[in-house]
């Protein structure tokens, strides 16, 4: 297999790890959630892509049905396990304590793998188990005491949510992943992140409905620069510090949003794509305070 390089910096997180700071989103890269033979073949294939075009890094989750597919490339590649780097997420279903480690083995048995990389809370649920994500995110943890994840993390976690697992376990998640885009800068949760020493993980960095990718200060700034749109708001992200995720089932836009490593934006230029955040009415996703999922 040609395999491309573009030096993709790394992240050192709270615990001393490190995590390629561009990865790969898997979100819908099939027909359906199903974790069927038929789709396994299909997020292989496309996995596979995203390999020759240099990404390393996958994001899955035990509820898109992808873990399987990601396995089966990661089996085909001939490429060592320590150059992977794997994230999966505990899905709404198994927030119950003992549902931690037995949803965790099949994720484990889904991805060929003895060891995960990063393992994240999908969601916090607040109105669901007696509002008790405390005991999931200790049942979580302990999968890092008995060595079968490197790291402990959350997703979609807001300040409050951060603040009672802090204090009620005294152990801070390496990672949340929420929703992060120009249109929606998430600011009161990128301040808690950075309060806590938590590394801050944008998913939909394009704004998944793909609004931002037709914004005119973002064209104008693309069009001086000769690079896309997309280029110019993963480059935002990436000068931001935050770890980036974008799902594409195009190799061409594989390539595309991985080559941002040989330009920078100035400050005015950044200055300008943060002034374009709407506050909460910039959200595509699901509100963490109230999905039930
Ligand atoms: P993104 O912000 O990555 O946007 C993806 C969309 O943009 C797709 O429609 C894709 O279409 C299109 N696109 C990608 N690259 C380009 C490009 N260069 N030019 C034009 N259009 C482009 O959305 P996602 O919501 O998928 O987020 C990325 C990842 O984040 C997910 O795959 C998932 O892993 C994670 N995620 C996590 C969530 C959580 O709750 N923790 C929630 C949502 C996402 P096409 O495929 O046709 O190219």
């Amino acid at each position: 297999m040609h395999l491309r390089s573009h030096g993709i910096p790394k992240i050192t997180l709270s615990n001393g790890i490190t995590i390629p700071q561009l990865g790969f989103g898997t979100l819908s890269v099939q027909p359906s959630r199903e974790a069927s033979d038929a789709n396994a073949e299909i997020t292989a294939g496309i996995v596979t892509q995203a390999l020759k075009a240099g990404y390393r890094h996958f994001d899955t989750a035990q509820g898109y049905g992808t873990e399987r597919g990601i396995g089966q490339a990661m089996a085909a590649s001939g490429i060592p396990r320590d150059d992977w780097y794997v994230t999966s997420k505990l899905t709404n279903a198994n927030h119950a304590p003992d549902d931690v480690p037995r949803s965790f083995e099949q994720t484990l048995r889904n991805l060929g793998l003895e060891q995960l990389d990063l393992f994240l809370i999908h969601w916090p649920l607040p109105t669901l188990y007696n509002g008790d994500y405390v005991s999931t995110w200790k049942a979580v943890t302990e999968l890092v005491r008995d060595g079968r994840l490197r790291s402990a993390g959350v997703s979609n976690f807001l300040p409050e949510h951060l603040d009672r697992i802090i204090n009620e376990t005294g152990i801070v998640p390496v990672v949340d992943q929420f929703e992060l885009h120009p249109y929606f800068a998430n600011r009161a949760t990128c301040e808690a992140c950075l309060q806590h020493g938590i590394a801050i993980e944008a998913h939909s960095p394009l704004g998944h409905n793909r609004e931002p990718l037709s914004d005119p200060i973002i064209a104008g700034i693309a069009s001086e620069r000769g690079k896309s749109i997309a280029q110019v708001i993963l480059r935002w992200h990436i000068q931001r510090a935050d770890i980036v995720i974008p799902k594409s089932v195009r190799p061409e836009r594989m390539r595309e949003n991985i080559d941002i490593f040989d330009f920078e934006l100035g400050s005015e230029e950044v200055a300008a794509i943060d002034a374009l955040d709407r506050g909460d009415a910039g959200r595509v996703g699901p509100h963490p305070a109230t999905w039930e999922g």
